[in-house]
């Protein structure tokens, strides 16, 4: 019998935190690395949602168990905001206070995943969704995305690997990893096809404050009424915020698949930390003008990122729409020699550039996406250009 389960087993570490994790190591040694691995923002969190957690600490309330879906008035304001900025109408029974996102992309699936039910999953996907469906017991389905099509899926694509046992599609817009943004249009295209097919749509909209330029967010279940009530939607404040350490996320949905959620939660890990949710309470129901100023700060690194990466010889980036990711294609690189080196995949290609450049990226095979690269522009933008010159040096 083998000492780890084979369900266990079988998950691979998330990349993206492997290889943050390897940036660190390496400028812990004195390494000058520049990151472009982490998906979070570099700010620290706004100083009234901080206020509030300290003031949570000192008030003994907060020091107990509370309810394991969270404190009514977050489930609250998240029922508000979701109203007031996603178009949705829904009641606080349908919001479960998770940690962090990442547990509500978990738990929805175990929620509505039986053995062998297939969950279609465009790629490029982010690492977390294949894994968590196999766990809850579900079997992804990749269909694969690219550039030429802005790595949106089609309806047609959809409609390819549909089977009687697709339960349900994993959404996301604006996209981890590649920043894509789809349309009202493109979404109730998508919208009707699953309503026809009773196929469940998981949306994950962490980054829905994060769009730039003309580009606006939509939920997908708000402007397709034929997903009826089959869809749950998965956000937070780590994003939005710059609140990826305190943990809080949450999701939504009909009643009935949000209570077997918190069922699951009761035995997992119980409330959120308290602390926590009355920071969250803070971030929701406080003034916006310092996420709007992360997004400035956000978008001009955007810019400059895009603009860089296309000036780099073989290397081809799409202008991201949301977000904080630039997914380049580098497989015109590949077909060359790199300082005498030539080099098979971009898996080869990450190693090879944080030993030689000291840069650190995101190979696109992480996403199922082979020949492409993640690349954050969530860091200052001295380091931004800095390490983007470096990479541009290794591989003209
Ligand atoms: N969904 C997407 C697309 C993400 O990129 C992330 C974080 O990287 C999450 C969900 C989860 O974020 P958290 O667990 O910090 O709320």
């Amino acid at each position: 019998m083998p000492r780890i389960s084979h369900r266990l087993g079988s998950i691979a570490e998330s990349a993206t935190m492997a290889i943050s994790g390897r940036a660190r190591e390496l400028q812990a040694a004195g390494r000058d690395v520049v990151s472009y691995g982490a998906g979070e923002p570099d700010f620290p969190t706004p100083e009234h949602i901080v206020e509030a957690a300290v003031a949570a600490c000192r008030d003994p309330r907060t020091h107990k168990y509370s309810a394991v879906a969270g404190l009514p008035e977050l489930r609250e304001a998240v029922a508000e905001v979701t109203a007031r900025d996603s178009g949705l109408d829904v009641t606080p029974p349908q919001v479960l206070i998770t940690n962090g996102g990442k547990q509500s992309v978990y738990q929805s699936f175990a929620a509505l995943l039986d053995p062998g039910d297939e969950a279609i999953v465009p790629a490029p996907y982010w690492v977390t969704y294949p894994e968590a469906i196999r766990l809850a017991g579900g079997k992804p389905i990749p269909v694969s995305t690219d550039a030429s099509q802005g790595f949106k899926v089609t309806v047609d694509q959809l409609e390819a690997v549909r089977t009687d046992r697709t339960k349900l599609l994993v959404f996301v817009s604006p996209s981890n990893p590649t920043g894509a943004v789809y349309d009202e249009a493109e979404m109730a295209d998508i919208g009707r096809w699953a309503g026809e097919h009773g196929i469940w749509i998981v949306t994950d909209e962490i980054y829905q404050y994060l769009v730039y330029g003309d580009t606006t967010f939509a939920s997908l279940p708000a402007v397709a009424p034929e997903v009826e009530d089959r869809w749950v939607v998965i956000s937070g404040v780590s994003k939005t915020f710059a609140m990826t350490g305190w943990r809080v996320g949450w999701m939504i949905g009909p009643a009935d698949v949000v209570k077997a959620a918190a069922n699951l939660q009761s035995h997992l890990t119980s409330n959120v930390s308290n602390v926590g949710q009355r920071a969250a309470l803070a971030a929701l129901s406080g003034p916006m003008d310092a996420v709007w100023e992360m997004r400035e700060a956000f978008d001009r690194r955007r810019r400059t990122m895009h603009r860089m990466l296309n000036e780099i010889p073989g290397v081809e980036c799409i202008e991201p729409q949301g977000a904080f990711y630039c997914f380049p294609r580098f497989e015109d690189v590949l077909t060359r020699q790199i300082d005498g080196t030539r080099l098979a995949d971009t898996l080869e290609l990450g190693a090879f550039v944080l030993e030689r450049a000291e840069v650190a990226i995101v190979p696109g095979e992480a996403f199922g996406a082979p020949g492409y690269a993640r690349l954050s522009y969530a860091l200052s933008d001295e380091d931004l250009v800095r390490g983007l010159e470096r990479l541009g040096a290794l591989l003209a």
